[in-house]
């Protein structure tokens, strides 16, 4: 390897650091890069600090934006008494290919896990309380993982929903209760939902149960 060049090194160095590039591919990368043109190399770098300087979260459901609001916030005909919950935002991505859900997401960010310390303050849950409040909003859809922590977050999230929904009740701020379903179980969500096919996360969405 010490026969390239420092300047192809260096290349090959950062490049392994991606995941699932190994040092073979990294240097396959960067020997492809080194012979494009001109143009396409200084294309994929314009590319990926455009990527980190414009993208950022959408700032009513948290996905991944280079606008103030994401492409699902802002098309006005979508269904806003549906609000679908995920972990991350390659889960959204994973059911916005599917097609089949038409509402809104709420993207929290990871899941409760005391172990690793992650509480009710470290994702979006107050967010998601207070979305879930508004008048528009029927049902809230939970599609967390179906792992440990995702389990323990969906029923976090019920148990709140609950007791916030019956206080708006009480107030008569609100004339039905609040929806609260659980995506139906055997979908293995978090990273693993990328492999669902689209019909089973279609049965999935119509499967779902009240939590
Ligand atoms: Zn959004």
């Amino acid at each position: 390897m010490n026969y390239y060049p420092e300047s192809i090194l260096k290349l090959i160095k950062s490049l392994s650091t991606l995941p699932g590039i190994g040092r073979k591919t990294a240097e396959r990368l960067a020997l492809h890069i080194l012979h494009a043109p001109l143009h396409e190399a200084q294309s994929i770098a314009s590319d990926i600090l455009e990527l980190k300087q414009k993208v950022r979260l959408c700032a009513k459901c948290f996905a991944l934006s280079d606008k103030e609001y994401c492409r699902v916030c802002s098309n006005p005909n979508r269904d806003d008494s549906l609000i679908c919950v995920v972990e991350n935002p390659s889960d959204m991505a994973v059911i916005e290919k599917s097609g089949v859900f038409n509402g809104y997401y709420h993207i929290l960010g990871g899941a409760l896990s005391p172990i690793d310390g992650i509480g009710p303050d470290e994702i979006r849950l107050k967010e998601l309380f207070i979305r879930a409040s508004s008048k528009e909003v029927k049902e809230v859809i939970i599609a967390t993982g179906t792992d440990v922590e995702g389990e323990a977050t969906a029923s976090y999230i019920a148990d709140n929903l609950r007791f916030y929904d019956n206080i708006e009740l009480s107030n008569k701020s609100k004339q039905n209760g609040l929806i609260i379903s659980r995506i139906a179980s055997g979908v293995p969500m978090g990273g693993d939902l990328q492999y669902v096919d689209q019909v089973t996360i279609q049965r999935a969405m119509e499967g779902r149960r009240g939590f």
